[in-house]
Protein backbone atom coordinates (compact mmCIF):
# COMPACT_ATOMS: atom_id res chain seq x y z
CA UNK A 1 0.00 0.00 0.00
CA UNK A 2 1.16 3.83 -1.09
CA UNK A 3 0.83 5.81 1.90
CA UNK A 4 -0.98 9.36 1.12
CA UNK A 5 2.61 10.85 1.89
CA UNK A 6 4.43 9.09 -0.63
CA UNK A 7 1.81 9.56 -3.23
CA UNK A 8 2.22 13.00 -2.82
CA UNK A 9 5.95 12.88 -3.35
CA UNK A 10 5.36 10.96 -6.71
CA UNK A 11 5.03 13.44 -9.24
CA UNK A 12 6.25 11.18 -12.11
CA UNK A 13 3.45 10.98 -14.85
CA UNK A 14 3.11 13.52 -17.37
CA UNK A 15 0.21 12.38 -19.38
CA UNK A 16 -2.49 14.45 -18.51
CA UNK A 17 -6.07 13.37 -16.67
CA UNK A 18 -8.80 15.00 -18.92
CA UNK A 19 -12.10 15.48 -17.46
CA UNK A 20 -14.93 16.54 -19.23
CA UNK A 21 -17.69 18.65 -17.91
CA UNK A 22 -21.87 18.78 -18.43
CA UNK A 23 -24.54 20.27 -17.18
CA UNK A 24 -25.17 17.23 -14.67
CA UNK A 25 -22.42 18.79 -12.98
CA UNK A 26 -23.17 22.21 -12.23
CA UNK A 27 -26.72 21.01 -10.97
CA UNK A 28 -24.77 18.62 -8.99
CA UNK A 29 -22.23 21.43 -7.51
CA UNK A 30 -25.64 23.64 -6.62
CA UNK A 31 -28.77 21.12 -6.29
CA UNK A 32 -30.20 24.10 -4.28
CA UNK A 33 -29.29 26.75 -7.00
CA UNK A 34 -25.78 29.46 -7.03
CA UNK A 35 -25.81 32.21 -3.93
CA UNK A 36 -28.73 33.84 -4.38
CA UNK A 37 -31.12 30.33 -4.68
CA UNK A 38 -31.17 30.78 -8.47
CA UNK A 39 -31.96 27.42 -10.01
CA UNK A 40 -29.01 25.99 -12.04
CA UNK A 41 -30.53 25.04 -15.65
CA UNK A 42 -30.29 21.65 -17.71
CA UNK A 43 -31.11 21.84 -21.27
CA UNK A 44 -34.11 20.05 -20.68
CA UNK A 45 -35.64 22.80 -18.20
CA UNK A 46 -33.79 25.84 -19.36
CA UNK A 47 -37.09 27.51 -20.96
CA UNK A 48 -39.14 27.44 -18.10
CA UNK A 49 -35.96 28.64 -15.53
CA UNK A 50 -34.38 31.91 -17.80
CA UNK A 51 -37.44 34.26 -16.88
CA UNK A 52 -39.23 35.35 -20.22
CA UNK A 53 -37.68 32.70 -22.06
CA UNK A 54 -41.03 30.78 -22.57
CA UNK A 55 -43.25 34.56 -23.35
CA UNK A 56 -40.87 35.05 -26.33
CA UNK A 57 -40.84 31.04 -27.49
CA UNK A 58 -44.32 31.32 -26.92
CA UNK A 59 -45.18 34.77 -28.75
CA UNK A 60 -42.82 32.83 -32.03
CA UNK A 61 -45.50 30.32 -31.90
CA UNK A 62 -42.36 27.82 -30.32
CA UNK A 63 -43.23 25.12 -28.02
CA UNK A 64 -40.91 25.90 -25.37
CA UNK A 65 -41.21 22.35 -23.69
CA UNK A 66 -38.77 20.96 -25.76
CA UNK A 67 -34.78 19.97 -25.31
CA UNK A 68 -33.79 23.87 -25.51
CA UNK A 69 -31.05 23.32 -28.11
CA UNK A 70 -33.76 21.82 -29.95
CA UNK A 71 -35.76 24.50 -29.65
CA UNK A 72 -32.79 26.71 -30.55
CA UNK A 73 -31.54 24.96 -33.67
CA UNK A 74 -35.06 25.09 -35.26
CA UNK A 75 -35.54 29.00 -35.16
CA UNK A 76 -32.05 29.44 -36.59
CA UNK A 77 -32.71 26.91 -39.17
CA UNK A 78 -36.22 28.92 -39.80
CA UNK A 79 -34.46 32.04 -39.87
CA UNK A 80 -36.32 33.72 -37.28
CA UNK A 81 -33.20 35.72 -36.24
CA UNK A 82 -35.39 38.41 -34.08
CA UNK A 83 -36.51 35.86 -31.88
CA UNK A 84 -33.34 33.64 -31.67
CA UNK A 85 -31.72 37.07 -30.80
CA UNK A 86 -33.68 38.07 -28.13
CA UNK A 87 -33.19 34.41 -26.68
CA UNK A 88 -29.53 34.71 -26.48
CA UNK A 89 -29.52 37.99 -25.11
CA UNK A 90 -31.89 36.18 -22.32
CA UNK A 91 -29.88 33.50 -21.94
CA UNK A 92 -26.27 35.74 -21.87
CA UNK A 93 -27.99 37.79 -18.68
CA UNK A 94 -29.72 34.43 -16.97
CA UNK A 95 -26.38 32.74 -16.80
CA UNK A 96 -23.77 35.94 -16.53
CA UNK A 97 -25.88 36.18 -13.25
CA UNK A 98 -25.45 33.55 -11.16
CA UNK A 99 -22.74 33.59 -8.60
CA UNK A 100 -21.05 31.12 -6.79
CA UNK A 101 -21.52 31.21 -2.75
CA UNK A 102 -18.82 32.48 -0.60
CA UNK A 103 -18.17 28.79 0.77
CA UNK A 104 -16.35 25.88 -0.43
CA UNK A 105 -18.48 24.14 -3.48
CA UNK A 106 -18.19 20.88 -5.58
CA UNK A 107 -15.85 23.20 -8.43
CA UNK A 108 -13.50 24.54 -5.94
CA UNK A 109 -12.49 20.74 -5.19
CA UNK A 110 -12.91 19.85 -8.11
CA UNK A 111 -10.80 21.83 -10.11
CA UNK A 112 -7.60 21.72 -6.67
CA UNK A 113 -8.22 17.80 -7.37
CA UNK A 114 -6.03 18.11 -10.69
CA UNK A 115 -3.00 19.66 -11.35
CA UNK A 116 -1.53 21.93 -14.53
CA UNK A 117 -0.79 19.18 -16.63
CA UNK A 118 -4.23 18.07 -16.81
CA UNK A 119 -7.21 19.83 -18.75
CA UNK A 120 -10.48 20.26 -18.01
CA UNK A 121 -13.23 20.69 -20.85
CA UNK A 122 -16.55 21.94 -20.66
CA UNK A 123 -20.05 22.58 -22.26
CA UNK A 124 -21.44 24.54 -19.57
CA UNK A 125 -22.21 28.43 -20.41
CA UNK A 126 -22.34 29.29 -16.51
CA UNK A 127 -19.68 30.80 -14.57
CA UNK A 128 -18.92 28.23 -11.60
CA UNK A 129 -15.91 26.99 -13.40
CA UNK A 130 -14.60 30.25 -14.30
CA UNK A 131 -15.30 32.06 -10.77
CA UNK A 132 -13.82 28.69 -8.87
CA UNK A 133 -10.92 28.93 -10.81
CA UNK A 134 -10.33 32.51 -10.25
CA UNK A 135 -10.38 32.31 -6.58
CA UNK A 136 -8.23 29.13 -6.53
CA UNK A 137 -5.48 30.39 -8.72
CA UNK A 138 -3.03 30.61 -6.36
CA UNK A 139 -2.33 26.58 -6.50
CA UNK A 140 -1.73 25.00 -10.23
CA UNK A 141 -4.76 24.46 -11.75
CA UNK A 142 -5.38 22.56 -14.94
CA UNK A 143 -5.98 24.08 -18.08
CA UNK A 144 -9.72 25.21 -18.81
CA UNK A 145 -11.11 25.11 -21.73
CA UNK A 146 -15.20 26.27 -22.82
CA UNK A 147 -16.25 24.17 -25.79
CA UNK A 148 -19.38 25.75 -26.43
CA UNK A 149 -18.14 29.57 -25.12
CA UNK A 150 -18.74 30.92 -21.49
CA UNK A 151 -20.49 33.55 -20.08
CA UNK A 152 -17.32 34.89 -18.16
CA UNK A 153 -15.11 34.48 -20.89
CA UNK A 154 -13.80 37.01 -23.73
CA UNK A 155 -11.08 36.06 -26.63
CA UNK A 156 -8.87 37.83 -29.25
CA UNK A 157 -9.73 35.66 -32.34
CA UNK A 158 -6.46 37.10 -33.85
CA UNK A 159 -3.93 36.27 -30.94
CA UNK A 160 -5.98 33.07 -30.27
CA UNK A 161 -5.65 34.52 -26.96
CA UNK A 162 -8.81 34.57 -23.99
CA UNK A 163 -9.28 35.84 -20.46
CA UNK A 164 -11.97 37.39 -18.02
CA UNK A 165 -14.63 38.69 -20.46
CA UNK A 166 -13.35 42.79 -18.96
CA UNK A 167 -10.13 42.75 -19.88
CA UNK A 168 -8.20 43.22 -22.81
CA UNK A 169 -5.95 41.18 -25.00
CA UNK A 170 -2.59 41.38 -23.83
CA UNK A 171 -0.59 41.51 -26.93
CA UNK A 172 -2.58 43.81 -29.05
CA UNK A 173 -4.40 45.58 -25.99
CA UNK A 174 -8.22 45.41 -27.78
CA UNK A 175 -10.70 44.53 -25.28
CA UNK A 176 -11.86 40.68 -25.09
CA UNK A 177 -15.01 39.89 -27.20
CA UNK A 178 -17.98 38.05 -25.76
CA UNK A 179 -17.74 33.91 -26.68
CA UNK A 180 -21.13 33.11 -28.60
CA UNK A 181 -23.10 30.81 -26.81
CA UNK A 182 -25.44 28.88 -28.78
CA UNK A 183 -24.61 26.34 -31.14
CA UNK A 184 -27.47 25.16 -33.40
CA UNK A 185 -26.87 21.57 -32.34
CA UNK A 186 -28.17 19.60 -35.39
CA UNK A 187 -25.31 20.88 -37.65
CA UNK A 188 -22.79 22.36 -35.40
CA UNK A 189 -19.90 22.86 -37.38
CA UNK A 190 -17.03 23.11 -34.93
CA UNK A 191 -14.42 24.20 -37.58
CA UNK A 192 -16.89 27.18 -38.54
CA UNK A 193 -17.16 28.57 -35.23
CA UNK A 194 -14.02 31.41 -35.29
CA UNK A 195 -10.73 31.03 -34.43
CA UNK A 196 -10.78 31.12 -30.75
CA UNK A 197 -13.37 28.07 -30.79
CA UNK A 198 -11.46 26.11 -33.55
CA UNK A 199 -8.17 26.51 -30.90
CA UNK A 200 -10.17 25.19 -27.94
CA UNK A 201 -11.22 22.07 -30.13
CA UNK A 202 -7.76 21.96 -31.55
CA UNK A 203 -6.33 21.43 -27.95
CA UNK A 204 -9.02 18.74 -27.18
CA UNK A 205 -7.16 16.88 -30.03
CA UNK A 206 -3.91 17.44 -28.24
CA UNK A 207 -5.18 16.25 -24.82
CA UNK A 208 -7.04 13.18 -25.74
CA UNK A 209 -4.65 12.05 -27.90
CA UNK A 210 -2.46 11.70 -24.74
CA UNK A 211 -5.18 11.08 -22.01
CA UNK A 212 -4.10 8.68 -19.59
CA UNK A 213 -7.54 9.14 -17.99
CA UNK A 214 -10.88 10.56 -19.02
CA UNK A 215 -12.85 11.48 -16.66
CA UNK A 216 -16.97 12.87 -18.27
CA UNK A 217 -18.82 14.27 -14.97
CA UNK A 218 -22.80 15.36 -15.63
CA UNK A 219 -22.55 14.87 -19.86
CA UNK A 220 -24.88 12.62 -21.46
CA UNK A 221 -23.51 12.87 -24.86
CA UNK A 222 -26.85 13.38 -26.58
CA UNK A 223 -27.43 11.94 -30.34
CA UNK A 224 -27.74 16.01 -31.12
CA UNK A 225 -23.61 15.94 -29.75
CA UNK A 226 -22.58 13.73 -32.57
CA UNK A 227 -20.22 15.47 -33.98
CA UNK A 228 -18.24 16.65 -30.31
CA UNK A 229 -18.43 12.94 -29.84
CA UNK A 230 -16.74 12.08 -33.19
CA UNK A 231 -13.86 14.68 -33.03
CA UNK A 232 -12.82 13.17 -28.72
CA UNK A 233 -13.38 9.83 -30.27
CA UNK A 234 -10.99 10.04 -33.48
CA UNK A 235 -8.35 11.80 -31.12
CA UNK A 236 -8.72 9.40 -28.22
CA UNK A 237 -8.24 6.88 -31.43
CA UNK A 238 -4.93 8.41 -32.83
CA UNK A 239 -2.89 6.78 -30.00
CA UNK A 240 -2.06 3.39 -31.37
CA UNK A 241 -0.63 2.41 -28.01
CA UNK A 242 -2.83 2.96 -25.97
CA UNK A 243 -2.81 -0.08 -23.67
CA UNK A 244 -3.27 1.55 -20.11
CA UNK A 245 -6.28 3.61 -20.24
CA UNK A 246 -9.31 4.33 -17.81
CA UNK A 247 -12.85 6.20 -18.58
CA UNK A 248 -14.91 6.90 -15.42
CA UNK A 249 -18.22 8.51 -15.31
CA UNK A 250 -19.47 10.58 -12.67
CA UNK A 251 -23.41 10.88 -12.98
CA UNK A 252 -26.32 11.11 -10.72
CA UNK A 253 -26.68 8.68 -7.74
CA UNK A 254 -29.38 5.91 -8.02
CA UNK A 255 -29.90 5.55 -11.86
CA UNK A 256 -32.08 2.90 -13.05
CA UNK A 257 -29.65 0.06 -14.69
CA UNK A 258 -31.07 0.71 -17.85
CA UNK A 259 -30.50 4.23 -17.91
CA UNK A 260 -26.65 3.44 -16.38
CA UNK A 261 -26.37 1.01 -19.37
CA UNK A 262 -26.92 3.49 -21.81
CA UNK A 263 -24.85 6.32 -20.94
CA UNK A 264 -21.78 3.56 -20.56
CA UNK A 265 -22.34 2.20 -23.79
CA UNK A 266 -22.04 5.57 -25.54
CA UNK A 267 -18.39 6.25 -23.93
CA UNK A 268 -17.84 2.56 -24.54
CA UNK A 269 -15.74 2.91 -27.77
CA UNK A 270 -13.19 5.17 -25.83
CA UNK A 271 -11.87 2.23 -24.38
CA UNK A 272 -10.82 -1.27 -25.71
CA UNK A 273 -9.45 -3.50 -22.99
CA UNK A 274 -11.13 -1.83 -19.91
CA UNK A 275 -14.71 -1.70 -18.97
CA UNK A 276 -15.63 2.24 -18.24
CA UNK A 277 -16.83 2.56 -14.63
CA UNK A 278 -19.53 4.37 -13.47
CA UNK A 279 -20.09 6.36 -10.01
CA UNK A 280 -22.80 8.19 -8.57
CA UNK A 281 -21.13 11.32 -6.89
CA UNK A 282 -17.76 12.99 -7.17
CA UNK A 283 -16.76 11.71 -4.11
CA UNK A 284 -16.22 8.31 -5.16
CA UNK A 285 -14.21 9.47 -8.34
CA UNK A 286 -10.51 8.89 -8.93
CA UNK A 287 -10.40 12.81 -8.79
CA UNK A 288 -11.63 12.96 -4.84
CA UNK A 289 -9.50 9.95 -3.75
CA UNK A 290 -6.12 10.81 -5.46
CA UNK A 291 -6.31 14.10 -5.87
CA UNK A 292 -3.60 15.78 -7.91
CA UNK A 293 -2.53 12.34 -7.79
CA UNK A 294 -5.01 10.29 -10.29
CA UNK A 295 -2.12 9.21 -12.81
CA UNK A 296 0.17 8.20 -10.44
CA UNK A 297 -2.20 6.24 -8.49
CA UNK A 298 -3.52 4.49 -11.59
CA UNK A 299 -0.35 3.32 -12.75
CA UNK A 300 0.57 2.14 -9.68
CA UNK A 301 -2.51 -0.35 -9.32
CA UNK A 302 -2.12 -1.12 -12.75
CA UNK A 303 1.04 -1.93 -13.76
CA UNK A 304 2.59 -2.73 -10.09
CA UNK A 305 -0.83 -4.26 -8.45
CA UNK A 306 0.23 -1.69 -5.43
CA UNK A 307 -2.93 0.14 -4.23
CA UNK A 308 -3.06 4.35 -3.13
CA UNK A 309 -3.89 5.14 0.31
CA UNK A 310 -7.78 7.17 -0.18
CA UNK A 311 -7.23 10.48 0.61
CA UNK A 312 -9.31 12.18 3.24
CA UNK A 313 -10.31 15.20 1.78
CA UNK A 314 -11.78 17.28 4.07
CA UNK A 315 -15.40 18.39 3.06
CA UNK A 316 -15.71 21.37 5.12
CA UNK A 317 -17.55 25.01 4.09
CA UNK A 318 -13.96 27.11 4.61
CA UNK A 319 -12.88 27.73 1.16
CA UNK A 320 -9.16 28.39 2.95
CA UNK A 321 -9.03 25.26 4.66
CA UNK A 322 -9.31 23.15 1.92
CA UNK A 323 -6.87 25.55 -0.47
CA UNK A 324 -4.03 24.71 2.65
CA UNK A 325 -5.28 20.63 2.40
CA UNK A 326 -4.60 20.72 -1.02
CA UNK A 327 -1.38 23.11 -0.89
CA UNK A 328 0.23 20.37 1.16
CA UNK A 329 -0.17 18.02 -1.79
CA UNK A 330 0.94 20.65 -4.24
CA UNK A 331 4.19 21.86 -2.67
CA UNK A 332 5.76 18.37 -3.86
CA UNK A 333 4.76 19.47 -7.59
CA UNK A 334 7.77 22.15 -8.29
CA UNK A 335 7.28 25.30 -10.51
ZN1 LIG B 1 -4.94 40.42 -29.58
Amino acid sequence: MITCDELARDVSMTRPHVVLLGAGASKAAFPYGDADGRVVPLMDDLAQVVPGLDRVLADAGIDSSRNFEEVYSGLVEAGVNDTARSVEKLVQEYFSSLRMPSKSTLYDHLLLSLRSKDAMFTFNWDPFLFDAYERNRALALPQLYFLHGNVRVGCCNRHRLWGPQSAVCPLCSTPFEPLPLLYPVRNKRYSDSGDYMNAQWENARGYFRNALIFTVFGYSAPSSDAEAMRLLNSAWDERGDRLVEHVEIIDRPNLESDESQQIQNRWQSFVHYHHVIMWGSFEESLLSRFPRRTCESFIQASTRGLPSEIASVPRVDELEEIQQWYGRIAQFEGS
